[in-house]
């Protein structure tokens, strides 16, 4: 028996970026196949959310009505509606800087440290998702909706004809052959399309070429059980229901907690770095790190990894093409930078959401074409403007004042995309990072190439006046304010002294922050 059909569309991998667009796929009425190699649940990494991803996807699984899966865009109706799907506390994004094997001194300047908050209490927070039950959720709601699933499908091939590509390839001892009028690839970097059409792969302008090392643990302890802070500072949020960072020179360490005693911990490097610490020999180095840095050392003394650890020797991935005549990348597919800023979530729903787009009102229309190649190019652009501002960041991980400089290049502009597109304004904010806003833009990549270069002590401070200066039309959040040393707490008042950045009046803003919960 073989495995045939004939499809408007076929989804290859299925994470929950491929259900999610065969889910969208089907309530636009068309016929879909989502073709998996593996099979769920599974064990796989990207968990952290922000504020912007999970406002798209609230956007999307209400445009297209799919009301079971908007509870995961906040903890608290995630926790009501799907308890049996482990979650993170994500209240913000915390960093801090080390100096390995130095003792952590507190530094009552909080020059080594930033927390930025992202939501005002638990019930409307964002999360870290954890992928195995959060993606065998999607999975099923796909096929709740009549989508074709085929998992431990192997895709050998595929050919591209005038009307139609095939796809052929195994499921067991099963050939498989399906059709579809267009195909799109969610199967994550180096994936399906890239491989089988041979599409080359291009360099990321100034990023250095990365690793990974990573895995799930037991047996983590809390920061905020080792009492660090001065006893009268109360931070924003408690620091570890966020997603941690620890940085130091040529890589950094993310740290995430889960609701089911799991957590998940990597570290990113620099090439020369992982080769000092050996990545190869991974426990080994997982250790040497960790055990570098104090309050890590502390916080996995008992840590026990699940599922051994996994490496990524080449972190950074761009396709060389995202799109051709029958076929698209997720932005997932097309690219990946690093996971220092949560980037890969918003990216890959940004993309959906204009993919979906052009599927509902192109589709049979002359134009699909053209705004294919719109699609692509933007998909490009904005991956390769996440490139230069993680690729400073990585720059500066020595300079932490530079470091917490640059990244208030994202936090200004995430809040402001966030809260223009609450507001029902994302004309004001229409692309990721605002890489291509006439005036953000160009500021933004001379920053972030002046950056790559610092020297001195003049030119670090030099670099932070200007990011105050690139980041004030959209600075709604007090960033930068020295009263904050280095921590940002939400404050709605921020906001209505924002109102004419944001191009509303107080009567909108107050409304936006009921409707979003953050007000009762
Ligand atoms: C180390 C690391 C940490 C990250 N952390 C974050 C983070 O904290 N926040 C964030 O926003 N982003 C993060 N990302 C990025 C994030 O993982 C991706 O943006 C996200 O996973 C995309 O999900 P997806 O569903 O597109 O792909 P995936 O989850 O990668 O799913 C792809 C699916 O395709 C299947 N597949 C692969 N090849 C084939 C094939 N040939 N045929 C059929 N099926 C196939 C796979 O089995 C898999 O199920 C991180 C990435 C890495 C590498």
């Amino acid at each position: 028996m073989s495995v045939d059909g004939a499809y408007d569309i076929a989804v290859v991998g299925s994470g929950f970026a491929g259900s999610l667009f065969a889910m969208i796929a089907r309530r636009l009425g068309y016929s879909v196949v989502l073709v998996e190699r593996g099979k769920h649940p599974r064990v796989v990494i990207g968990e952290s959310s922000t504020p912007l991803t999970n406002l798209l996807l609230e956007e999307l699984t209400t445009r297209y009505n799919l009301p079971s899966l908007t509870s995961l865009a906040k903890w608290g109706s995630w926790q009501n509606v799907h308890p049996e799907v482990a979650c993170g506390l994500k209240r913000g994004f915390t960093f801090y800087h080390h100096n390995l094997n130095c003792a952590g001194e507190t530094d009552v300047k909080r020059e080594d440290q930033l927390l930025v908050a992202a939501s005002p209490r638990d019930e409307i927070s964002d999360t870290h998702w954890y992928r195995a039950g959060f993606d065998s959720l999607f999975v099923r709601e796909a096929v709740n909706l009549g989508v074709e699933y085929l998992d431990e499908t192997e895709l050998l091939g595929v050919a591209e004809s005038s009307n139609e590509v095939a796809l052929t390839g195994r499921r067991g001892d099963q050939p498989v052959r399906l059709t579809a009028r267009f195909v799109v690839d969610a199967s994550g970097p180096h994936g399906f399309l890239h491989r089988s059409l041979g599409l080359q792969s291009l360099d990321l302008p100034n990023f250095p070429s990365t690793q990974a090392l990573y895995g799930h643990f037991s047996d983590v302890s809390r920061l905020e059980d080792q009492h660090r802070e001065t006893p009268h500072e109360v931070p924003p949020y408690p620091v570890d229901d966020a997603a941690v960072h620890h940085v130091f020179d040529g890589g950094w360490i993310w740290v995430l907690q889960f609701n089911n005693g799991i957590t998940s911990a990597g570290v990113a490097a620099t090439d020369s770095f992982a080769a000092r610490m050996n990545f190869a020999n991974e426990a080994q180095a997982w250790n040497r790190i960790t055990e570098s840095i104090p309050v890590l050392k502390e916080q996995f003394v008992k840590a026990k990894v699940q599922h051994g650890f996994k490496r990524i020797p080449r972190l950074s991935f761009r396709s060389a093409r995202v799109a051709g005549k029958r076929w698209a990348l997720l932005p997932s597919a097309a690219g990946f930078v690093d996971p220092l800023l949560s980037t890969g979530f918003p990216l890959t729903l940004l993309g959906i959401d204009r993919l979906a787009r052009l599927i509902e009102n192109d589709w049979d229309s002359p134009d699909f074409t053209t705004k294919l190649k719109t699609y692509a190019a933007i998909t490009d652009a904005e991956l390769i403007a996440t490139g230069r501002l993680i690729g400073s960041l990585y720059a500066n991980m020595t300079n932490f004042p530079a470091f917490v400089s640059l990244s208030l290049l994202y936090f200004a502009v995430a809040s402001f995309s966030e809260t223009v597109r609450r507001l029902k304004k994302p004309y004001l904010a229409q692309s990721f990072l605002l890489h291509d806003h006439p005036a953000f833009g160009p500021a933004f990549n001379r920053i972030c190439d002046r950056a790559l270069t610092i020297r001195s002590r003049e030119e670090s401070d030099q670099l932070s006046k200007d990011v105050l200066q690139a980041i004030e039309p959209f600075n709604i959040i007090g960033l930068g304010d020295s009263k904050h040393r280095n921590w940002y707490p939400i404050n709605a008042q921020d906001l209505f002294d924002s109102a004419v950045k944001i191009q509303s009046s107080e009567g909108e803003i107050s409304r936006m922050l009921r409707s979003c919960g953050f007000s009762i």
